[in-house]
């Protein structure tokens, strides 16, 4: 099949293991986030800060709760209408544009991720979503 036919369906499908919940600094939060959650939880934006969020260097990310999962993990995603940008994402994400063998790197923890597909297509589809979301 030639790479240009290739869809999402084919390069990724979630298997909702939580796997990719879970350990310290993945998440990061832009300003948008915050807010998103913000009003979503009925949290005032510096609250949430304080009680949900950590930082990576001089980013904001999201906690991990005791379990090692993401702070907002309780067998699913309980933010899932406004999970930050990073997360509605995955794995189409732009580490990808950068090195293609991310793909392959990601797919060691997101059994989600097809491996057996052309990487000009998984790139292709990168650039394709990342465009539409500018
Ligand atoms: S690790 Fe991959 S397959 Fe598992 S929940 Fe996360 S995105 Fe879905
Ligand atoms: S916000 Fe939701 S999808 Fe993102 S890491 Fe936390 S629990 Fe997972």
């Amino acid at each position: 099949m030639p790479s240009d036919c290739i869809g999402p369906q084919a390069l990724f499908e979630c298997r909702r293991c939580g796997d990719c919940c879970i350990g310290f600094g993945g998440t990061y939060l832009a300003d948008e986030d915050i807010e998103a959650i913000s009003r979503y939880i009925g949290l005032h934006p510096e609250k949430l800060i304080a009680r949900y969020c950590s930082r990576s260097g001089s980013k904001l990310v999201l906690a991990q709760g005791l379990d090692g999962h993401c702070i907002f993990w309780d067998k699913l995603c309980t933010i899932h209408p406004v999970k930050p940008r990073m997360c509605r994402k995955w794995p189409f994400i732009e580490s990808i544009l950068v090195d293609a063998d991310n793909w392959l790197i990601m797919a060691d923890s997101c059994p989600g991720i097809q491996t057996d597909v052309p990487i000009d297509a998984v790139q292709k589809y990168v650039k394709k979503i990342l465009g539409e979301d500018n």
